[in-house]
């Protein structure tokens, strides 16, 4: 027997009337790629979706077509979000920190014939035009008056564009599971792959993520995704942040602690959103300048581990809670996270920084379970680790013209990292499954000595990798960036990460260096570091 309820397809654009209708005191600020703040509220964002959605028809773009982005978090992708995925086609957005071979390789991959374009990025896309031959016509998004001298073909201006276009649309209806959304991973090895979003995974996301027991959005949040919408579409925070009610800040190009800060503290933002590295450079200016967090009430710290020392300093210098969170973009990205609980709130220092130094539990549409090699379940409790299975409507089920299935197997989708889960259910990543070290048969978390190297107050930054060994296997070997004017020693660190750890996982050396090398999306680029010092242990 079915249910007897209408069979209403979930849809993006929805998001987008309903929070016009209802959400009307919230507002969108932008830090605009221009110079200067920009705010309108959904309603406005509503008319020119609209307006832009009849451009692309204007263009020719159909259903089914992947429409680039390349752009920072602001009001005009916001538009091109629900404009693109509103319209039936998809809404592909490329992240800028890609090297350019991944970029031309991402756009002729997904077949693209429209780019859209922040002024930042043009040279880029000037740089690579002559392999990008598909493209028929790249918009710059900004007005007539900031409109660059270009070589790019086919050059048009966004507002130009939008101008001509009535702002009437008749959104079409269409099965939920209609492709809206690509956005390819970047991988350390190998070409990019696509994963591709649908509606329905999109509108599920963003309803489970603002949650009370999730991102805690509503009416009074004035919420700062500082993770980039070219990278897993700012973690949903364009579709969530509506639902919600939210105010949506968007930084722009003002990623640097001074003009976070300025939006922060101008804009009295609520809730802030971002990978550890951007946390780094705002707490350091806030410390310059001496200033505070007063209207923040939370900050999500996902992407690579939170530091310990990042969140202590979060919780007890700035009155901030950290919600650390766990995901990737083959999950939209929300996996799991450490949500305020009353055992929480009730723990000492000690117990709820070890809680929430996990990444937390799985959200409601999320299943996870840790296997081993022969994906057989193995226990929860807090100390054996295998490989993080999970499942759910807003997890990949394969990749975009694709036909690598190595990861999924059985109904689930195998994460590539390794982990503990503990019997009340909070998940920690051990490594990922290429970066853990093997030492002597057993395992050594990169993870773990990192997080704890970077508690030293001469420490910016650290990076564990297992470097062969001639008796071990493999023995750690820890990088460190000093703190600019620190000159502790290999001797020092050791002996502060003496009573952190076993004895056996103590690094046999320790090398000082200027920089470490990232990927596109701020993780350390492990393969390089490796491929560098791979001879370091053999003499
Ligand atoms: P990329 O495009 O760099 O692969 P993703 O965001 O998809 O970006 O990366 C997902 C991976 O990032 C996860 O599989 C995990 O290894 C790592 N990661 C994400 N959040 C955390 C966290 N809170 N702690 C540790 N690792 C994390």
């Amino acid at each position: 027997m079915f249910g007897i309820m209408m069979d209403k397809q979930l849809n993006i654009a929805d998001i987008l009337e309903y929070a016009a209708l209802y959400n009307t005191d919230a507002e969108i600020v932008t830090n605009t790629v221009e110079g200067g703040y920009h705010r309108y509220g959904y309603n406005d964002a509503l008319l020119r979706s609209k307006q832009l959605a009849n451009a692309l028809r204007t263009l020719g773009v159909e259903q089914g077509d992947r429409v680039a982005t390349l752009a920072w978090n602001t009001y005009r992708h916001f538009e091109l979000y629900y404009a693109i995925s509103g319209m039936g086609a998809v809404t592909h957005t490329i992240n800028p920190r890609l090297f350019a071979e991944q970029i031309i390789y991402i756009i002729n991959h997904a077949e693209n014939e429209w780019v859209f374009v922040d002024l930042t990025f043009v040279p880029l896309l000037e740089a690579v035009q002559s392999q990008i031959g598909g493209v028929k016509g790249f918009i710059v998004m900004t007005d007539a008056a900031h409109m660059p001298e270009s070589s790019l073909p086919n050059l048009m201006c966004y507002e130009d564009l939008l101008s001509e276009q009535s702002s009437e649309f008749e959104w079409p209806q269409f099965d939920e599971n209609l492709a809206a959304g690509l956005c390819y991973t970047s991988g350390t090895t190998g070409n990019p792959k696509g994963v591709m979003y649908s509606h329905r995974s999109t509108v599920l996301h963003a309803m489970s993520s603002c949650r009370a027991s999730a991102l805690n959005l509503g009416p009074m949040s004035r919420v700062l995704p500082v993770v980039p919408m070219f990278h897993v579409c700012a973690w949903g925070i364009p579709y969530a942040a509506p639902i919600a009610g939210s105010s949506i800040l968007f930084p722009g190009a003002g990623m640097d602690g001074a003009s976070l800060y300025g939006l922060i503290d101008g804009e009295k933002a609520t809730a802030l959103l971002g990978v550890p590295t951007v946390w780094l450079g705002l707490l350091n200016y806030i410390e310059s300048v001496k200033g505070n967090l007063d209207t923040v009430e939370s900050v999500v710290i996902g992407g690579s581990a939170a530091p310990r020392s990042m969140m202590e300093k979060f919780t007890e210098v700035y009155d901030v809670f950290p919600i650390h969170a766990w995901g990737m973009t083959e999950m939209s990205p929300m996996g799991s996270l450490c949500a305020m609980t009353p055992y929480l709130k009730k723990a000492d220092k000690e117990s709820r920084m070890r809680i929430q130094s996990k990444q937390g539990r799985a959200v409601f549409g999320v299943e996870m379970r840790i296997v081993d090699d022969n994906d057989e379940p193995l226990p929860h409790d807090g100390k054996t680790f295998g490989k993080l299975m999970v499942k759910g409507p807003w997890v990949a089920s394969g990749y975009y013209k694709n036909d690598d299935r190595s990861a999924f197997r059985g109904g689930w989708f195998d994460t590539g990292d390794v982990s503990t889960i503990d019997s009340m259910g909070y998940m920690q990543i051990v490594d990922r499954s290429k970066d853990v070290i093997k030492s002597g048969g057993e395992w050594i978390s990169s993870i773990e000595l990192e997080n704890f190297a970077v508690g030293h107050e001469g420490v910016v930054e650290a990076c564990v990798v297992g470097i062969a060994h001639p008796k071990w296997d493999e023995r750690p070997l820890l990088l460190i960036v000093r703190k600019e004017g620190s000159s502790c020693t290999k001797e020092d660190i050791i002996a502060y990460l003496t009573d952190k750890v076993a004895k056996w996982w103590l690094p046999d050396d320790v090398v000082f260096v200027e920089s470490l090398p990232h990927t596109a999306t701020g993780k350390l680029l492990k393969t390089e570091v490796r491929a560098k010092y791979e001879n370091h242990y053999q003499t």
